[in-house]
């Protein structure tokens, strides 16, 4: 799988420019890490790859198909590639961890047996399956609602893995947890990407989980990469564009992969701003409506 994307550019009806020009090429099964200050344009730019967000300019194609040009039906079976983990989980809270999971096959089965969320014997086993991987076995019915956090966010992973995506796009997945289970999501997802063979882009703000677990980082900054490379690259001065858009260190700038040592520390850099939450609930995931559990009991 590759995914390519050449001068994505958002101007929001605000008037605020979140991507300036954004060309960007993952493949293999690469974990990349997005970082990033707050209002970098990480979530948008993950939000206009899968079209949650509409690109003002730009192409995305996966595998060579332009996910820009596609209208609602090309979009909805090419959303069936891509995996989609949210910060705040999006699972539907009143259904259970195995209901949850399936919605990740909603896209595969047809309109009355998603109404019915009546699934082939097959996928439960695979979801089964996936629950056992992602660790939470025993859980299957367990309301989501009466899990923490962390659970939570397996339950989104299992229910990302068994839609069978070809990459998997991850959206600040440790915002809410705390330090030890932000370290257990992040080495699953990295596993995961390693066993499934299949790339995966995770936005994040902290640098130290970005530089363990990922084996690419890029850095943005005001909607433009001022930073792409391996972790061992990103050094101080490197971290200074990123979270300070400071300038390069001598005055016949280097590319960006290239970037050397100065200006501010690690700790410094990572603990830039607060965070602005972007716009809008997201309700879809990749064709997995939430109206799914309307209907049920
Ligand atoms: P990050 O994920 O790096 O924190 P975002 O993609 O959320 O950054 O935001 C990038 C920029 O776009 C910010 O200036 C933010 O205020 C702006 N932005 C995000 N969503 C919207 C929106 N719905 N309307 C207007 N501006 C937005």
């Amino acid at each position: 799988m590759t995914l390519d994307v050449t001068d994505l550019r958002k101007t929001y009806p605000t008037g605020d420019e979140a991507l300036t020009g954004i060309d960007l090429s993952i493949d293999g099964s690469e974990t990349t890490a997005m970082i990033g200050p707050s209002g970098a344009g990480k979530s948008t730019f993950i939000r206009c790859v899968n079209r949650l967000t509409e690109p003002t300019a730009g192409s995305i194609e996966l595998d060579g198909t332009d996910l820009t040009a596609l209208g609602d039906d090309g979009l909805r079976e090419a959303r069936r590639d891509i995996g989609m983990i949210f910060q705040e989980y999006n699972l539907v809270e009143r259904l259970t961890v195995m209901e949850n999971v399936l919605t990740g096959r909603l896209g595969y089965v047809s309109g009355w047996q998603a109404f019915r969320r009546s699934f082939p014997p097959a996928d439960i086993e695979r979801a089964y399956e996936i629950l056992e991987r992602v660790g939470l076995g025993d859980m299957e019915n367990k309301r989501v609602d009466e899990l923490s956090g962390g659970q939570r966010q397996r339950v989104g992973i299992a229910r990302a893995v068994i839609q069978q995506p070809t990459i998997l796009l991850v959206d600040e997945p440790t915002s809410s947890l705390d330090p030890e289970t932000s370290n257990t999501v992040m080495r699953l997802l990295t596993e995961i990407a390693a066993e499934q063979d299949i790339p995966v882009l995770i936005n994040i703000h902290e640098v130290d989980l970005a530089t363990d677990y990922a084996d690419r980082i890029v850095g943005l900054h005001d909607g433009e990469i001022v930073f792409d490379g391996p972790p061992a690259d990103l050094q101080d001065g490197a971290l200074d564009r990123v979270y300070r858009g400071g300038d390069p260190p001598e005055s016949d700038a280097p590319r960006p992969a290239d970037a050397t040592a100065d200006g501010a520390s690690q700790g410094d850099a990572a603990s830039d701003g607060v965070r602005v939450p972007a716009d809008g609930v997201v309700s879809a995931n990749g064709g997995t409506p939430d109206r799914s559990a309307s209907g049920g009991p």
